[in-house]
């Protein structure tokens, strides 16, 4: 039996409504077959979610902090119990291997939401500053622009922490990943969510995400997707001086310093292939620039080598969203692009169509140039496919520069045997976030971007705080 999920209604205003606009098929990008048939909203439809969001503001904003927490909480409890089907639909809308959308699509954002129950409880709403009362209020409306590579957890990650703070939301999901939304919605639907403060308008960015960007009565814009279409969406937003929170793209480095050992050597490659080629190379803070010491850099590409090769695809590794993407990804698979003395290491556009790829699918071959300048294209560009380039520097602090020559900033790891060094070359990385010595992802921890990787920080306390206004009472 061929399985579709069809979903012709939208929720708006606590109630499963018709849609207005078009049907959009969903492919699964691992079969290239259709999966699910959804109906966009139109123009009315996001009319009639932002009067509902707008409608349900003030009553949610003075829920009591705890009766918020509980019903977020039920919330949680309800995709909990439902891991399963939105593993199930994740891997469907975005092709992950049935593993991994378990582990990197469901368990994550669910630990995103403890972290962000946990700040909850004890977010300071209310302090004080001698004569004056700091109340934090929630800002209003939000709008909630998502994009395709982790469709569940670039929701979970705006959603939670604006309902948290008291805000009302409209979401609209990417056009390709729209399924794991409308499941989403189903949670909050049986959690008992009051009316109005969860809507989903699922369409295109054009028309209905355009249409949130420009609307008067959304307060905030909260967007993660490419730093073009984010850069228009603050230039848009800047018409009504809407609050615009920005997750963009990045490029990020993962910097060899020159003391590591054999060990750790090993250890870095490994772990930088690894998240390199997470969720098939689709993930904003990719680490896809490896900064090694010149003395280093031939052992990093036989280390690099031989991690890439268990990255098989349509096992290991994941296919690429769309035919579209894989297009613009597979233009990067000529070492060209990586300045004169660049190798192949693996992959590479030799291995485009190659029998032991996958014959459905969007995949790429898992590639590693070496040699890369760090002026070159494959050096400043975000690929957003399993495609690894290893740079060389003189020193650490020659390795910082390269790292830090970047439009991006989003984030890093650092390797090094003495921690002072690490903490030492993190602190001069200009990005957001970054790991030593394979550190690991921190649910509580803010999340976001130097430079043009964005504006604003996401998930537990920060996420929160992103969604407040800051309110001076004197008395
Ligand atoms: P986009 O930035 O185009 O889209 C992200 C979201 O914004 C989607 O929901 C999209 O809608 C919507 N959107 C598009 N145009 C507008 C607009 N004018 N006004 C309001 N909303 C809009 O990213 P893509 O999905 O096309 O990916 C392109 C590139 O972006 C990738 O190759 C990658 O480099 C980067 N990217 C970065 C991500 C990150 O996490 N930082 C995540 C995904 C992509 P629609 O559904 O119609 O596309």
């Amino acid at each position: 039996m061929n399985d579709i999920q069809r979903e012709s209604a939208l929720y708006i205003d606590g109630r499963w409504t018709p849609g207005g606009g078009r049907d959009r098929e969903v492919e699964n990008p691992a079969t290239e077959t259709i999966t699910g048939l959804i109906t966009e909203a139109s123009p009315d439809d996001v009319e009639a979610a932002v009067a509902a969001a707008r409608t349900a503001f003030p009553g949610w904003a003075r829920t009591p902090v705890a009766a918020r927490a509980a019903i977020l909480r039920r919330v949680r409890d309800v995709i909990a119990d439902r891991a399963d089907l939105f593993a199930d639909t994740v891997h469907r809308e975005q092709g992950s291997p049935p593993r991994i959308a378990r582990v990197l699509h469901v368990d994550t954002p669910l630990a995103v939401i403890d972290a962000t129950l946990a700040a909850l409880e004890r977010f300071p709403f209310r302090t004080t500053i001698g004569n004056s009362i700091i109340l934090r209020q929630p800002a209003g409306v939000v709008a909630a622009i998502t994009p395709w590579n982790l469709p569940l957890h670039q929701v979970v990650v705006k959603v939670f922490p604006a309902l948290a703070a008291g805000a009302t939301v409209v979401l609209k999901p990417a056009e390709l990943t729209p399924l794991s939304a409308f499941e989403l919605a189903r949670a909050f639907d049986a959690a008992g969510l009051p009316r109005g403060v969860f809507n989903l308008v699922p369409g295109s960015g054009r028309r209905v995400g355009y249409q949130l960007v420009t609307h008067p009565d959304v307060d905030q814009v909260s967007f993660t997707g490419s730093t073009q279409v984010g850069s228009s969406i603050a230039a848009t937003a800047a018409h009504t001086l809407k609050r615009v929170t920005l997750e963009l793209g990045g490029k990020s480095a993962s910097v060899v310093s020159a003391d590591v050992d054999d060990a750790l050597l090993a250890k870095a490659v490994k772990m930088t292939v690894g998240n390199c080629y997470l969720n098939g190379g689709q993930t904003c803070t990719a680490l896809s620039r490896l900064i090694v010491p010149e003395n280093r850099v031939e052992q990093a590409e036989t280390l690099a080598a031989e991690a890439a090769a268990k990255y098989i695809p349509g096992v290991r590794l994941g296919p690429l969203i769309s035919a579209e993407h894989r297009k613009d990804v597979e233009w990067f698979l000529d070492p060209e692009g990586g300045g004169p003395d660049t190798i192949t290491v693996v992959g590479g556009h030799d291995r485009i169509g190659n029998p032991e790829m996958p014959v459905r699918g969007h995949y790429v071959p898992p590639t590693v140039f070496s040699r890369v300048a760090p002026t070159s294209r494959l050096a400043r560009e975000e690929i957003f496919g399993p495609v690894l380039t290893i740079l060389s520097a003189t020193s650490d602090d020659h390795a910082v520069t390269i790292a830090n020559h970047s439009d991006y900033g989003l984030a890093g790891a650092v390797w090094s045997v003495n921690e002072d060094v690490a903490l030492d070359i993190a602190g001069r990385l200009e990005t957001g976030q970054v790991d030593i010595n394979g550190g690991t992802f921190n649910p509580a921890a803010p999340f976001g971007g130097y430079k043009q990787s964005g504006l604003g920080r996401e998930i537990g306390e920060y996420g929160i705080a992103d969604v407040l206004e800051i309110k001076a009472v004197q008395r």
